[in-house]
């Protein structure tokens, strides 16, 4: 963003003090991130911004938001945008610009899969357009006006994750991006603490399709929560993707390996698409991708090359190599069942001599139904399991069901850290493929950092 003074406090409704033909460029949150001529955006929350104003003019910002109810000392020496609320303010600045550049939007939201499904949309639609995406992961309230803001002036498709853990809060971002295009990658578990139930979960997700036009379309996964929620007239359009035939798309052939996912379409014949990520659920992410590609008119054939070129971006589900040869998948940045489920089943299908161990942590943010959802796991689990090790207090009630699925002496319940590294160092020779899983704060980064080479 490259704005006036003057332009920007009209499109946040505020009230200049000071020189109004400043220019800005660009916004800054945080003094020790800020870059020269940036706007400094100070928020009230257990700290008040407002005090950090005198250092961010310091590095070189001309130009502030000021809360009218702040009670720091209002500073001098550079021009201040007194609003009523900065975040409101950000929000509305957002917006403005987004209308200026005007690109095609598409907006992601789902309980998992959001990143995954971005970074392949962006390397899809590269392919015929200048795209702006999501930087990692800045998908909430202050994350999306941010990734629009840093939007050069010639894109032409903006695409956004949104993510949520309340209700309300993709209504907000839809309002600021107005998507053409809204995508819901799927409906899990995640943030059931505060959704209560998937029926919260789907009407939350649903709060991406209210800004949608009768130009607009919705692709929505194959889920009978979103159909049931979806009969009747609506003003937009809608095109489903999943495993069945009463789908807009769906795949007719899946091959998974080590290190990709092959797949073919019901809309595409016998064109073969290769998706360099493992997991079976990135044919359907890669159908979400397919639809929005194929409405923004993008040939199949770079369809198919973006696929191809998927740069990987996040740190997750990821093959290490581990000492003596031992083979890891790590995915031990966020958890949930229907993640789990996903990740699990791809974990069995591939095929390999190798003795198969699976190492769970607890699912967190899961709400009173947390028991349930954890031993429910154990319905995902085959003989193709070799060794199961779990860690955690809810993984209490996994271990309990998945020994009545598996014999238990397979099963390894632990109460600490180091007492399973050391059980599953003992365990293992070489020869094994071992999958780890669990939320963030579990901490199975450093088991899979001790065994790594
Ligand atoms: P966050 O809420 O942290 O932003 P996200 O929705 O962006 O998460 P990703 O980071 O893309 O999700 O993926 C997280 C994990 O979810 C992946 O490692 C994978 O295990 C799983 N996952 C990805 N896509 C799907 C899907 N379509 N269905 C189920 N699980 C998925
Ligand atoms: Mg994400």
């Amino acid at each position: 963003m490259k704005e006036t003074v003057q332009t920007v406090a009209r499109w946040v409704d505020g009230i200049v003090e000071g020189d109004n033909s400043i220019e800005i460029t660009g916004i800054s949150f945080d003094t020790r991130k800020i870059n020269k001529g940036n706007l400094f955006i100070p928020f009230v929350g257990e700290r008040d911004g407002h005090a950090y104003i005198e250092d961010a003019r310091e590095k070189g910002t001309y130009a502030s938001f000021w809360q009218a109810d702040s009670t720091v000392e209002k500073p001098t020496g550079l021009a201040l945008i007194i609003v009523e609320d900065t975040l409101v303010a950000l929000q509305k600045l957002a917006k403005s610009y987004l209308e200026k550049i005007n690109p095609k939007v598409v907006g992601i939201t789902g309980s998992n899969g959001k990143t995954t499904t971005k970074d392949m949309m962006a390397s899809v639609l590269e392919t015929t357009f200048k795209v702006h995406k999501t930087q990692g992961n800045y998908n909430n309230h202050i994350g999306v006006p941010y990734t629009i803001l840093s939007m050069p002036l010639d894109t032409e498709v903006a695409v956004l994750e949104m993510g949520m853990n309340h209700a309300g809060e993709i209504a907000i971002l839809t309002a600021i991006a107005q998507p053409d295009i809204a995508v819901i990658t799927n409906i899990g578990e995640a943030h059931l603490e505060y959704l209560k139930s998937r029926g919260g979960i789907a009407d939350a997700k649903l709060e991406i399709a209210e800004g949608l036009s009768a130009d607009g379309l919705l692709i929505y996964p194959d889920d009978p929560l979103l159909k049931e929620r979806l009969v009747g007239e609506a003003v937009f359009q809608r095109e489903s993707f999943g495993e069945s035939e009463n789908n807009t798309v769906y795949p007719t052939s899946i091959e998974t390996s080590m290190d990709s996912t092959d797949f073919t379409t019901s809309l595409t014949d016998k064109i073969k698409f290769h998706v360099p990520i493992v997991g079976e659920h990135n044919v359907y992410n890669a159908l979400a991708v397919f639809l929005t590609a194929r409405r923004l008119g993008v040939s199949v054939a770079n369809i198919q090359k973006g696929l191809y070129e998927i740069g990987r971006t996040s740190d997750r589900l990821e093959w290490i190599e581990g000492r003596n040869g031992i083979q890891m998948l790590s995915d031990v940045y966020n958890s949930s069942p229907t993640a789990l489920k996903a990740v699990l089943k791809t974990f069995e299908h591939i095929k390999t001599n190798r003795r198969k161990i699976i190492v769970l942590a607890d699912m967190l943010e899961l709400g009173a139904q947390s028991p349930m959802l954890h031993a429910g796991i154990a319905d995902s689990l085959t003989e193709e399991i070799d060794e199961v090790f779990a860690y955690g207090p809810y993984m209490s009630y996994f271990t309990e069901a998945a020994k009545s699925v598996l014999s238990a002496e397979k099963v390894h319940y632990f109460t600490d850290l180091n007492k399973l590294t050391e059980a599953l160092e003992a365990s293992v020779s070489g020869d094994e493929m071992i999958l780890f899983k669990g939320s963030n704060s579990m901490r199975l980064n450093n088991v899979v950092a001790h065994l790594a080479k």
